[in-house]
């Protein structure tokens, strides 16, 4: 186990993916590789999850500042990135990140899958934001009248690979489905602390929790109004 969480190790696996965009080697290579990516300025947990709310404050307000999204910002992380904070939305094209929460080029680390589900590829990732990339904040979002989690509490059948998503969902709102009040909100609510408790299984990402260099919270996004309010 040290060997896979040894940060030596696994900067230069960040290094061979930032640096060339191809992974060249697995953990552990003695191979040389570019240097890692350039630092910006440092928040704690909680500032970066400040900053992300007042970005969607921000929005909400009509007063967005639509922050580094020149071209100058893109040629700037163009030689490396730091984002501050993660999110794990969903794929519905009606929940944008960078709009919704107000940033721009390099700010945000990005997953999004249907239902907001931490799958271990979506895992995978939010442990190189954080881990590799330093970003202080991961955000399960999930959003109000969600086609996926609606899916699932209706037990609908459904054809190919879709199936795959609402089995990842299922289990994670069955203690909500008797429960009184709008059905659907509370599943995707009951989801979004689901995939967090998952995400807490991650001994790279409850690791950081431990060390106070990263908060996992939940947020859930209202479709109507644009507001994301945190629910755990
Ligand atoms: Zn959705």
């Amino acid at each position: 186990m040290n060997r896979i969480l040894s940060r030596r190790n696994l900067l230069k696996f960040s290094a061979g993916i930032i640096g060339t965009g191809i992974v060249t080697a697995g953990l552990g290579s003695e191979l040389v590789f570019p240097q890692k990516a350039v630092a910006k300025d440092e928040l704690t947990p909680e500032q970066a999850l400040q900053e992300l709310m007042q970005g969607n404050d921000r929005f909400v307000k009509r007063k967005r500042k639509n922050p580094h999204q020149t071209f100058t910002r893109l040629v700037e992380v163009a030689k490396g990135q730091k984002p501050f904070a993660s999110i794990l939305g969903c794929a519905d094209s009606r929940v944008p990140a960078e709009i919704i929460f107000d940033q721009g080029f390099g700010d945000l680390f990005v997953c999004r899958v249907a239902g907001n589900i931490a799958t271990p590829e979506e895992t995978g990732s939010l442990e190189f934001g954080s881990f590799m990339l330093g970003s202080k904040v991961i955000m399960v979002l999930g959003h109000k009248r969600c086609g996926a989690i609606e899916a699932t509490v209706k037990g609908a059948q459904v054809p190919g690979q879709i199936a795959t998503l609402l089995a990842a969902i299922k289990p994670g709102i069955e203690s909500v489905k008797n429960q009184p009040g709008d059905k659907l909100e509370n599943a995707c609510k009951a989801n979004v602390l689901t995939q967090i408790e998952k995400l807490k299984t991650s001994p790279i990402l409850s690791q950081l929790v431990a060390e106070k260099k990263l908060i996992i919270v939940g947020g859930y996004y209202d479709l109507d109004t644009g507001r994301v309010t945190l629910i755990s």
